[in-house]
């Protein structure tokens, strides 16, 4: 056997042995963490409520000072925007209608543009964050992803503002995990980024089995599934 595969074998066999054991830990200067719509349209009491949504506060206060890149997202619809059920006579909230990039879900109005209910929950501790994006402008498009819109060739600029800090690593908080969280996801493992959710930081609005789906296409495009516990682990 060449040497070289014998050093591939013992990698596979040793996991302390492998290039992963030279990442550092989570934070530093080329990770990001990104912090997804935290608004209080999607928290009890919101428009569109995820169940357990405040939940998510605390654990993300208490991680994002060890991140030294901390960016916030927005959904931020104009009023009519293309995902309100009430743009569509005739339709429900959940019913999906056809657009020209996909079946598009519909749901309540939410996080319209100016409206306190789209402003980010005051009881979130990010004052170190370096940037807000805002995502959902267009009235015609939604975007879930913080990276890519619904048609998925709009940027929303924040690819473009990584690559120029030199991030590689997003770790990924917030709501609602079967969709925005989601999307972000997969499109920052396309565009080449290293991803982890931290599970406790997020909750999924779960539409018909959505969340474990989610879950399984996050798995299967190599996005870490984090604990709270595992970001304070020393680096293996
Ligand atoms: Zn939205």
């Amino acid at each position: 056997m060449p040497v070289h595969h014998l050093f591939l074998a013992l990698a596979a066999a040793l996991p302390w042995f492998s290039p992963a054991a030279a990442e550092p830990r989570w934070g530093g200067a080329r990770d990001a963490l990104v912090v997804i719509d935290v608004q209080r349209c999607f928290l009890p009491g919101g428009s569109l409520a995820v169940t357990g949504g405040d939940q998510v506060v605390p654990v993300i206060n208490r991680l994002a000072p060890r991140f030294e890149n901390v960016v916030i997202t927005q959904d931020w619809h104009p009023p009519g925007h293309v995902s309100f059920a009430s743009s569509h006579p005739g339709r429900q909230v959940h019913q999906q209608v056809p657009m020209p990039y996909g079946p598009q879900t519909l749901w309540p109005d939410h996080c319209v543009q100016g409206t306190a209910e789209a402003e980010l929950t005051p009881d979130l501790k990010l004052a170190h964050a370096r940037l807000i994006v805002r995502k959902g402008l267009r009235r015609d498009t939604d975007s879930y992803s913080a990276l890519l819109e619904a048609d998925s060739r709009t940027p929303t600029g924040l690819h473009g503002w990584l690559a120029n800090m030199g991030i590689r690593r997003l770790v990924l908080v917030g709501l609602a995990t079967d969709y925005c969280v989601l999307a972000t996801a997969l499109d920052a493992r396309c565009l080449g980024y290293a991803v982890a959710v931290v599970e406790e930081a997020t909750r999924g609005i779960n539409v018909n089995g959505s969340l474990a789906r989610a879950w399984d296409q996050m798995q299967r495009a190599c996005v870490e599934r984090l604990s709270v516990e595992a970001l304070d682990a020393p680096p293996r």
